[in-house]
């Protein structure tokens, strides 16, 4: 699904990745954490192609993305990537079920078809009778989570979340990191999860452990990703 291999990074000749390979199979939910400055932000951008790598390859299915430019790229990033923030940064003047549309009709398809799917994903989101409330009507759990419809509106073939539950209070962190796993069983859909929280990071198929730019340990979970 996808491949990244010897991505290095570096600011201003300051080496921010030093050489990180990672495999990730469909369905999986792989987190990665590790202390601040570790580059997992940075390794989450590139992975998603919002930066560019100093040196490697990242491969999503059998495209390589870090070759891919200009409208080429954000047409393949908005088919086949979601992105999940800190912050939900939704509009605010348009309603849940339309900020979740958007990415569909930037994509084209037909309004008809964006629209069902949009009111299926917060329907099982568990946000059926949220949908034409704006996005300041909405608590922070409830705004997270129509913006994690909106990063699965398009089918994506990967997921990547970078501190999503940061914002949130302990409970609707951990009930959001439960829907990524519902999600992964029920749409077989694949997730790479940037957290600090470790308890969270371990409801995962795989957590990875970045440090001083570098991929340092990975293990299986002690929890099994079920709820
Ligand atoms: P983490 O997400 O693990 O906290 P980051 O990937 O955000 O780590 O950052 C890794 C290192 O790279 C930090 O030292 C950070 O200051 C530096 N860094 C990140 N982005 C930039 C940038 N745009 N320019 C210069 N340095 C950066
Ligand atoms: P946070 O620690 O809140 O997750 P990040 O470290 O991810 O924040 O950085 C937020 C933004 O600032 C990113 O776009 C990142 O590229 C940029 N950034 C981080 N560190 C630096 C830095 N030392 N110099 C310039 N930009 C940076």
């Amino acid at each position: 699904m996808l491949t990244a291999h010897g991505l290095t990074k570096n600011y201003s000749n300051l080496p921010v990745l030093k050489g990180v390979d990672i495999i990730v199979s469909k369905g999986e939910i792989v987190t990665i954490v590790g202390s601040s400055g570790a580059g997992k932000s940075t390794l989450l951008h590139i992975l998603g192609t919002l930066d560019r790598p100093t040196g490697g390859e990242v491969w999503l299915g059998d495209v390589n993305i870090t070759a891919l430019k200009g409208n080429k790229l954000a047409d393949f990033r908005n088919r086949n990537m979601g992105f999940i923030f800190q912050f939900h940064h939704l509009l605010p003047e348009f309603s849940a079920l339309e900020n979740v549309c958007i990415p569909g009709y930037i994509k084209g398809s037909k309004k008809e078809e964006v629209k069902e799917r949009a009111m299926y994903l917060l329907e099982i989101l568990g946000l059926k009778d949220r949908m034409d409330h704006r996005p300041s009507q909405l608590s922070g759990g409830e705004a997270q989570r129509v913006a994690v419809a909106r990063a699965l509106i398009n089918n994506p073939k990967i997921v990547l979340a970078d501190e999503p539950t940061g914002n949130l209070d302990s409970k609707n962190a951990r009930e959001l990191h439960e829907l990524f796993i519902s999600l992964s069983q029920k749409l077989d859909q694949t997730f790479v999860i940037v957290t600090h929280n470790e308890d969270l990071a371990r409801m995962s198929t795989r957590q990875l452990i970045m440090k001083d730019g570098r991929i340092v340990s990975e293990s299986s979970p002690t929890t099994p990703p079920s709820i």
